[in-house]
């Protein structure tokens, strides 16, 4: 990958900054007005809307949306590059004439793997504890937690995630079909985020076994005991949870506690520095 290509992505990026900002602004107006009534009737605890610390989440959803992509282009620039060394062209050739929907499910299930992955060494490794800890921070959680990420996190987790699909031949990045996929999936993994955050008290019966709901991603952030955290690591797809060991889903009740033992300043800019100010006064 050379740097004129990354100048060239970088320069259309900025080129379409202003759209990106209003499109982020379109989906956080979208957000409030769909879940905060949700949260309203069928609340899960009696908590404010805009609460402590709204605005320094809302601000991470256009940080979190806006700079992570410049990184992203060389990430997964590279992951293409090494494949498509690595692998016979006439493997993605193959995969590429699949059907539609098989490819679907296939991106789906191989891009929750490397989530699952990632997420779970965002827990075990320090550093990226330290990015990452951003998010299992407030003791209170809604719908807006989902945007809590620090920008770090967001090329950490969508990279990784990127590794098996782009290594099974799912991607073809020459082709604008390849983009309408990662936009739909990304899409539905935003909302479907902000649904599994939303402080409400559903419950999904079977699906629960299939899907990620709120009940399964609430015992995610849960501070109840040392037995209960890390757990539920996947986005989508809890099978990952029960194939690796790593899954909780009592049957009928949600997390008494959220939060995080580890320390993390309060503030936008202080926790943005904090994971690099971690690791500088380690050395
Ligand atoms: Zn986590
Ligand atoms: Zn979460």
């Amino acid at each position: 990958m050379s740097p004129e290509t990354i100048l060239n992505q970088w320069g259309y990026l900025l080129a379409g900054l202003d759209e990106k900002a209003l499109a982020l602004a379109t989906w956080f107006l979208i957000a409030l007005v769909a879940i905060a009534p949700l949260e309203k009737i069928f609340y899960l605890r009696r908590q404010k809307l805009f609460r402590k610390n709204f605005m320094t989440d809302a601000s991470y959803l256009f940080l979190s949306g806006i700079f992570p992509s410049f990184l992203l282009v060389i990430a997964n620039g590279v992951t293409v590059i090494g494949f498509r060394s690595l692998l016979p062209a006439e493997w993605f050739a193959t995969v590429q004439s699949l059907p539609v929907a098989v490819r679907i499910v296939a991106i789906i299930a191989a891009g929750d793997f490397g989530f699952y992955w990632a997420h779970r060494w965002a827990h075990e490794i320090p550093f990226i504890w330290r990015i990452h800890c951003i998010h299992h921070s407030p003791t209170e959680i809604d719908w807006l937690v989902a945007t809590r990420v620090h920008p770090l996190e967001v090329v950490f987790l969508r990279s990784i995630s990127f590794i098996p699909v782009c290594g099974l031949g799912l991607v073809d990045l020459s082709g604008g079909e390849a983009e309408v996929f990662s936009l739909l999936l990304l899409s539905f993994n935003n909302i479907w985020g902000i649904f599994i955050h939303a402080n409400v008290k559903f419950r999904f019966g079977w699906l629960e076994h299939i899907l990620s709901t709120p009940h399964f991603h609430h015992w995610h952030h849960a501070n109840d005991s040392p037995l209960v955290v890390n757990k539920n690591y996947a986005a989508l797809l809890p099978v990952y949870d029960r194939l690796f060991g790593t899954l909780h889903q009592p049957k009928s009740h949600f997390p008494a506690r959220y939060g995080i033992s580890t320390y993390l300043p309060e503030g936008l800019c202080r926790q943005l520095a904090y994971p690099i100010v971690w690791l500088w006064q380690r050395k």
